[in-house]
């Protein structure tokens, strides 16, 4: 047996909820939310959990209690997706059909890509941010440390919260500031050949760095870990040579990719992206699919703030195509990137597909300022509860 709804999305997060938000708002019917989450979370708010500055329950709602009134939700994995037939199909062997669909699945961790880190990720002092169970551990394994090596790593492939390593490297320098114990060594391991793509930014976090004196190497990407002897391997990516070096608390930042399901089905580009329009986040090929979020391939930096820009462009067109009009909304590939510099004091990298600056503020945002800081802490989580995810901003 299956349903046919007028929209069905898939993905309960940031793109799904707001875009879904926005629908209901502009009077469309018969929308279908599908998720296999029980909570929709505030994954920026990690990093803080993580450096001890926020406390994990605090991120994240029951899932039912963001579903905007006036939409559906089902509770089920999405295994396939078949957009010529327009069907979807559900790990409980349920399928739907949809007239419009909108996919915002978000992006997949790929733990299983670094040899030997499933096995110990949340034991022998091997942390990450990027999973709600995990997140914590990171906060306890800080306080553990006394001296030697605190390595955190950024692999190759695109990610979501582009700045979090170096947030997390700048707040755990504030950590043993303020606890006034002997600091560790603090090294960045980022397989990525520059700090940032924007210039602006890039000196700034790079003089921030030597301020600190962290240290840090570029194009070297962590390919294995060795949890009970707290040994981590490198490959330098320009010379293929591979070392290892002893650690006493490691941050991993996984690889990632589009998920699976986005990967196996025809909507995917040759890299497994969903293939959208940059512009329009309108499918190029299937008129009636449209895409937001980290899951598209969209030429931006993946964060919520990229997601807050694109919800209320592809609600827009979404409706246009439901009423046979021209898509006029666009999207410039705007996305923010805020990094607490300390406790207290942040930068925020703000631009769009042009990797030039657009700051919205009038200051300074790549100079230090407690308001930067105030805004990610407190500004922007209320703005996301209460603005983003309601359709309101
Ligand atoms: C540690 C960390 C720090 C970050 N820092 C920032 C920051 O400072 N600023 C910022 O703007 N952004 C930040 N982000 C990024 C931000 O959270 C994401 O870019 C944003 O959530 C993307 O929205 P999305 O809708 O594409 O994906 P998500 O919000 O991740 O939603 C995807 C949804 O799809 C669901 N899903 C996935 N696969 C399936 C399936 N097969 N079946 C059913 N449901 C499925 C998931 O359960 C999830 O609910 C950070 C993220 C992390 C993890």
């Amino acid at each position: 047996m299956s349903k046919q709804y007028k929209v069905v999305i898939l993905g309960g997060g940031s793109g799904g909820i707001s875009t879904a938000s926005r629908l209901v708002k502009a009077g469309i019917k018969d929308i279908l939310i599908v998720d296999h989450a029980d909570y929709h979370a505030y994954q920026p708010a990690w990093p803080l959990v993580g450096s001890g500055a926020e406390t994990k329950e605090h991120t994240r709602k029951k899932m039912k209690k963001v579903i905007p009134k006036g939409a559906d939700f089902i509770q089920q994995k999405v295994t396939a997706i078949q957009p010529v037939e327009r069907i979807i199909r559900l790990d409980n062997n349920s399928q739907l059909n949809y007239e419009y669909l909108v996919v915002a699945l978000g992006i997949q961790l790929d733990f299983d890509k670094i040899d030997g880190l499933t096995e110990t990720l949340g034991k022998n002092q091997v942390c990450t941010n990027y999973l709600y169970d995990y997140v914590d551990y990171t906060y306890q394994s800080l306080k553990k440390v006394k001296t030697g090596n605190v390595i955190v790593t950024k692999p190759a492939t695109p990610i979501k919260g582009g700045v979090a390593p170096e947030n997390s490297l700048f707040t755990f320098d504030e950590f043993f500031k303020k606890n006034k114990k002997n600091r560790p060594d603090l090294i960045l391991k980022n397989a990525h050949d520059t700090l940032f793509p924007v210039e602006k930014y890039r000196r700034q976090i790079e003089q921030y760095i030597k301020q600190k004196g962290i240290s840090y190497d570029l194009q070297h990407d962590l390919i294995a870990v060795d949890g009970p002897n707290q040994m981590a391997t490198f490959k330098n990516l320009r010379t293929g040579e591979q070392y290892s070096m002893p650690f006493d608390m490691l941050l991993v930042t996984p690889p990632m990719s589009a998920p699976d399901v986005v990967k196996q089905s025809s909507l995917s580009d040759e890299n497994g992206w969903l293939d959208v329009d940059m512009y329009t986040l309108q499918h190029v090929r299937h008129q009636n699919v449209f895409a937001l979020g980290d899951c598209t391939n969209l030429p931006t930096v993946k964060m919520g703030a990229a997601v807050r820009k694109q919800a209320p462009v592809l609600a827009k067109n979404l409706i246009a195509q439901i009423k046979g009009k021209k898509l006029k909304a666009r999207y410039d590939g705007l996305t923010v990137c805020p990094i607490a510099t300390e406790y207290g004091q942040a930068i925020m990298a703000e631009f769009g597909y042009d990797m030039k600056p657009k700051e919205s503020m009038p200051i300074d945002q790549s100079k230090t300022n407690p308001l930067l800081y105030q805004l990610k802490k407190r500004g922007i989580p209320l703005m996301y509860w209460q603005g983003m995810l309601k359709g309101r901003s």
